[in-house]
């Protein structure tokens, strides 16, 4: 029996008189990788956002670890770790500096260079922000949401945006987060990232989840309508060429 980490029933956010999120249910267990997927404004972020007590919902119940939202949102802070957009960081530090700000508002006690060889980034400790490529930003501000020992981690599209090198390197480091017990949420809109990476996903559409499983239980029940690809698939993709030729190490170093 899986242990529910997050749970949302009828959840909904009014913007005005726009339906933002129209009354969403779904569960989290704790140690898996949940994907929220959906086209751009389908309501992940919204979601996610009322989740970490960032966003005021219009009704419905969340509760994280059986803390309800409503009661103890400070308690609920306490566990979870955010990502923060790479904007809001300041530049002109180096990445230690930054770790130790970081400790420092969060009360933790945090070893800078441990947590920087987790996401790979031991040899730019002494870096500034901003001489950071897009991909070791995003690794460094992963690295982040892990300083106060959260529960659960939320990741808003951490690979838009990425080469494929650096994609494949961030999955490695989230599969590597939840292998140390740590429950993480991930929204996307690259499928071949969610059936990489994510034990289940939520489909969002128009403010509503539309689908809710496993990739492989989606793929199947998908198939069993009797659904078909137009023509035969080639053994290889052009990712695949890229990479190939590319090699898979990373090129941001
Ligand atoms: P997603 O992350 O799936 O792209 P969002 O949660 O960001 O979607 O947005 C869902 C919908 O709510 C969109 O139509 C967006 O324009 C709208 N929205 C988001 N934030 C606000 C806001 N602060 N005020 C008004 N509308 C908003
Ligand atoms: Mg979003």
């Amino acid at each position: 029996m899986q242990k529910t980490i997050i749970s949302v029933k009828d959840l909904k956010k009014n913007y005005g008189s726009f339906e933002a999120v129209k009354g969403i249910s779904f569960d989290v267990y704790e140690g898996e990788i949940f994907g929220l997927l959906g086209p751009n404004g389908a309501g992940k972020s919204t979601t996610l956002e009322i989740i970490e007590t960032l966003r005021e919902k219009t009704s419905g119940q969340v509760m994280v670890d059986g803390l309800d939202l409503d009661k103890a949102p400070d308690s609920i802070k306490k566990i979870i770790g955010v990502q923060l957009q790479t904007s809001g960081f300041y530049p002109g530090l180096n990445l230690v500096e930054l770790i130790n700000l970081f400790a420092g508002l969060y009360n933790e006690k945090v070893d800078p260079m441990a947590l920087l060889k987790l996401v790979n980034l031991e040899d730019k400790a002494k870096n500034k922000f901003k001489e950071m490529s897009g991909g070791q930003k995003q690794r460094f501000s992963i690295a982040t949401t892990l300083i106060n020992k959260p529960r659960v981690i939320f990741l808003d599209e951490p690979t838009t945006g990425l080469d494929p090198q650096a994609r494949r390197n961030l999955w490695d480091l989230v599969k590597k987060i939840r292998s140390e017990g740590t429950t993480v949420i991930i929204t996307t809109h690259y499928m071949d990232e969610a059936e990489q990476l994510c034990d289940r996903i939520a489909i969002m559409d128009e403010g509503k989840v539309i689908a809710l499983a496993s990739p492989d239980k989606m793929i199947d029940d998908l198939v069993a309508t009797g659904f078909e690809r137009p023509k035969q698939v080639k053994s290889a993709n052009l990712e695949d060429v890229f990479i190939h030729l590319t090699g898979k190490e990373m090129r941001d170093e």
